[in-house]
């Protein structure tokens, strides 16, 4: 929660402003729009399954996800879709399409970019936030993968005997 103005150190407060209640400064201009934060999340299929990392930063250390992250500033997202996969898993893919775009509700400010892409080359290592990378088949998937929205892409995935969902 923001405490006071970025811009002028005053106070902030609720606001009425463009039909919604919004933290907006009591002295200049400013207004804290606090716009949901995009992050990819990538499905790579290999050898029949898809590739997942192990977390081993907050939230959920240990559980299994879909490789991904925030965006950098002034970043494309399919550029940050492959450079996140690239950096937890040591894979080098090219996205292929977009799944879909979510967000979580329960409110989480993110919106989850869900994009496919096709391994092109590299060597499998976990690196950053990730303890381990390994490729998944449906019927061997860990229970522990956290993200309702990550779990969800991925059933999808397999009940598409592997085409995208
Ligand atoms: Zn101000």
């Amino acid at each position: 929660m923001l405490k006071c103005c970025p811009l002028c150190a005053n106070s902030v407060r609720l606001l009425a402003i463009g039909g919604r209640d919004r933290i907006a400064c009591t002295s200049c201009e400013f207004v804290h729009w606090d716009n949901p934060k995009p992050v990819t999340a990538t499905l790579i299929p290999m050898d029949g399954g898809l590739v997942l990392v192990r977390r081993n930063v907050e939230p959920f250390v240990d559980d299994w996800c879909l490789p991904g992250g925030f965006i950098e500033a002034r970043e494309c997202p399919e550029e940050a879709a492959m450079r996140e996969v690239l950096e937890e898993t040591g894979l080098e893919v090219q996205v292929k399409s977009i799944l879909g775009a979510h967000s979580p509700g329960r409110g989480i400010n993110v919106i989850i970019l869900f994009y496919l892409a096709e391994f092109v080359g590299g060597t499998m290592k976990p690196g950053d936030d990730a303890s381990e990378v390994r490729v998944f088949k449906e019927r061997d998937l860990p229970k522990n993968v956290c993200f309702d929205l990550h779990r969800k892409m991925i059933r999808k995935y397999f009940e598409g005997n592997g085409r995208a969902p």
